[in-house]
């Protein structure tokens, strides 16, 4: 049996095969008892390598130190060698050659340990900042793009209210919590940056949580890693709660007259303005066609610039006394006094034909929008505005049935 596994453990051995080896051919080569490998750790000698007797053994005080040196002079340890006084002249050669192998492996021992210091100050610092980020109500997600997975931070999971240890990495998955509305834009987005059409990634949409509910989130990644065709391998970025803006948007949206995206008046307004009118007038509803369509195929941001552009050319048409106003999401109403529907019917037409000749560019392309309307008058009898415009959102869903981009009077 190896002389090496009868020692007893040694606590402040450093087990390290390389210096093992050395001590082991000088023990043997030198037919000492034992031979020992001290390193300076922060000036104080600890023993790296022991092989023979244990140290303890050896009482006689017969022994020979080495000093090792580094390239520089700086002093890196010693070779002990127990149980002899001095060396034959013939064997200093080996000793030699002995002391420069163990201050090479000394050097790059010292090498590797100053590396693992930094490797571990940076996984520190890394683990500090997932944390800082995790605590501002950031998530961090991190996608394989070759693999289909996407992995995310303990931060990015508590945001929709999962554990750490919840969610799988599966990209799959990930699409399911998308909701359905915002999801062929998300998809169309990372794609227009996987294929480097666009230089980063940065959506915003609601995704589904834990608890059944939706919350809005602003997303933004970059790829960090392509082969060499270009292809995607590795994308990285970060999730941020929106939910609060967009509620307070819409809580702004409420409480306001105007619409802040289209600046005409909202539903409750439009209402207040025509409640007075009685008869003489004509009420148009309009309704944007396919607008999920335009979402779907641009995205949400370019939707709203397709609202604001159709409200643009609307107000364009207005006559001074007229009334417009967004009732609802790509839905508009009108009011035109002193008009009768025939009048109407024209107005909604030319209307369209702006409409036509008008299309929204947007980054150099032509994005068409067509409207649908229902026309009505108001009539005796009705009692306010509001009947003329039930009769005039029947016409519009008839205008819808028979193919869209119709005006329909009833
Ligand atoms: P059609 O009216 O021709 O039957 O089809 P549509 O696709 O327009 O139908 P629908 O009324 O069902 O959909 C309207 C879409 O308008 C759905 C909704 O996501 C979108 N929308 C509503 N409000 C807004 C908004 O403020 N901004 C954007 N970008 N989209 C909106
Ligand atoms: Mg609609
Ligand atoms: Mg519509």
């Amino acid at each position: 049996m190896d002389a090496d596994f009868e020692q007893p453990p040694q606590p402040d051995v450093i087990a390290d095969e390389r210096f093992h080896g050395l001590t082991r051919l000088a023990q043997r080569h030198f037919g000492v008892a034992s031979a020992l490998l001290m390193q300076y750790r922060d000036g104080q000698p600890a023993l790296r390598a022991s092989s023979g007797n244990p140290p303890s053994v050896h009482l006689d005080g017969a022994q020979c130190n080495t000093p090792i040196f580094a390239s520089d002079g700086q002093p890196l340890g010693e070779l002990i060698l127990l149980g002899r006084n001095q060396l034959h002249p013939g064997e200093q050669q080996l000793l030699e050659e002995l002391v420069q192998l163990a201050a090479a492996a000394l050097q790059a021992e010292q090498r590797e340990s100053a590396l693992k210091l930094q490797v571990a100050v940076l996984r520190e610092s890394q683990d500090r900042l997932a944390l800082a980020i995790d605590n501002s109500g950031t998530g961090v997600w991190d996608r394989d793009v070759l693999n289909n997975q996407i992995h995310y931070s303990a931060g990015w999971k508590a945001l929709l209210g999962y554990e750490a240890h919840e969610l799988t990495p599966d990209l799959c998955d990930s699409y399911t919590r998308v909701h359905p509305d915002d999801l062929a834009f998300v998809q169309a987005t990372i794609q227009a940056h996987f294929q480097q059409r666009i230089s980063a990634y940065e959506v915003e949409h609601r995704i589904l949580c834990k608890d059944g509910s939706y919350k809005w989130i602003n997303s933004r990644g970059k790829v960090v890693a392509r082969d060499a065709d270009g292809k995607p391998l590795r994308m990285i970025g970060t999730t941020t709660d929106i939910t609060e803006r967009k509620r307070l948007e819409a809580d702004l949206q409420i409480h306001a007259s105007i619409d802040f995206l289209t600046q005409l008046p909202n539903r409750r307004h439009f209402m207040q303005q025509i409640s007075a009118q009685h008869s003489n007038a004509c009420v148009l509803m309009l309704d944007l066609d396919h607008f999920k369509h335009i979402n779907d195929r641009w995205g949400h941001a370019t939707g709203d610039l397709a609202l604001k552009h159709f409200a643009d050319i609307l107000n364009g048409q207005l006559r001074k006394t007229d009334v417009a106003g967004r009732i609802g999401g790509e839905e508009f109403a009108v009011l035109l006094r002193g008009t009768n529907s025939r009048d109407a019917c024209a107005f909604a037409v030319r209307l369209q034909e702006k409409l036509a000749v008008t299309p929204l560019m947007h980054g150099g392309q032509v994005i068409g929008l067509t409207v649908s309307i229902g026309v009505s008058d108001l009539r005796d009898g009705d009692g306010g505005a509001e009947a003329a415009m039930g009769r005039s959102d029947r016409a519009l869903y008839r205008a819808k049935e028979s193919g869209r981009n119709r005006v329909v009077a009833e």
